[in-house]
């Protein structure tokens, strides 16, 4: 589904992602590690297809498209899901229709003929199945005045509204409290399917706690030095990140 290979990507002449090398299957969970600074974001970044980043070397494929010549909008019409692509406030748009115009775009892009308004109703009663949000929060303007709990529930309420093929949470340290952490949780266990696939970017063992992913990957001064089950992140958690420190920063 996803093929990253050899990605080196700079701003500013500073080299942040250094050969970076990761493939993802359909059906997976992979979560992505390691230490403030080591260029998670920025790849998550660059996948998503922000302009302040240079990709000098590598290739990323998905499903056999090399999307570092796709547009932003294109690479999310091609199911790939960011969510922190989606805007942060939009006063006066509501979810309800901020999510029928996404996903009309989609359609569109796959030929397909607008959704109607009965059967956007009732995808929006099959979709709150999987994530558990009070029709208050999607008739309100997105994301004004949300806390940050409700940001994030209107997050993966997106997600899986939309229903990408592939999904990268970048999950920052901040903000994330337990209620936080368990709408994330549900929602991309809820959604998991043979078919779909999710990359969950996060600084805290915490999270996979509630998501057990297949694959845990370290990623340290812009290359994923180390990958494991779901027990390397319970090293992590129990050692610290100095040990990866010691060991590749002779390497790398
Ligand atoms: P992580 O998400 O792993 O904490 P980031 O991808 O945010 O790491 O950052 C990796 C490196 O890139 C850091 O050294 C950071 O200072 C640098 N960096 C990120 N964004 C920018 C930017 N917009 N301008 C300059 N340097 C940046
Ligand atoms: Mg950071
Ligand atoms: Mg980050």
């Amino acid at each position: 589904m996803l093929s990253i290979k050899n990605l080196h990507a700079k701003i500013d002449d500073k080299e942040i992602l250094r050969g970076v090398d990761l493939k993802v299957k359909p059906g997976e969970i992979h979560a992505i590690m390691g230490p403030n600074g080591s260029g998670k974001s920025t790849l998550a970044s660059v996948l998503a297809g922000h302009e302040m980043f240079e990709v000098s070397e590598g290739e990323v494929l998905f499903n056999g498209k090399d999307i570092l010549e796709m547009a932003p909008e294109d690479r999310a019409r091609e199911g790939l899901f960011l969510s922190f692509q989606y805007p942060v406030e939009i006063p006066g748009v509501s979810m309800v229709n901020f999510l029928r115009t996404s996903l009309n775009e989609i359609r569109k892009y796959k030929g397909q003929e607008p959704i109607s308004a009965s059967d956007f109703l009732k995808l929006m009663r099959e979709k709150k199945k999987l994530v558990d949000i009070d029709s208050k929060l999607t008739h309100r303007s997105v994301n004004e005045g949300f806390s940050g709990g409700e940001k994030k529930k209107n997050e993966i309420f997106q997600m899986v509204m939309l229903d990408p093929k592939l999904a990268i949470l970048d999950e920052t340290d901040s903000g994330l409290d337990i209620d936080a952490l368990r709408i994330v949780a549900n929602g991309v266990n809820n959604w998991k399917r043979p078919d779909n696939a999710t990359i969950l970017i996060t600084h805290y063992q915490r999270l996979l706690e509630y998501i057990v992913p297949d694959y845990v990957h370290v990623l340290y001064r812009g290359r994923i030095v180390k990958t494991g089950g779901k027990e390397l992140a319970q090293e992590l958690e129990a050692k610290g990140y100095d040990w990866i420190k010691k060991e590749f920063e002779e390497q790398v």
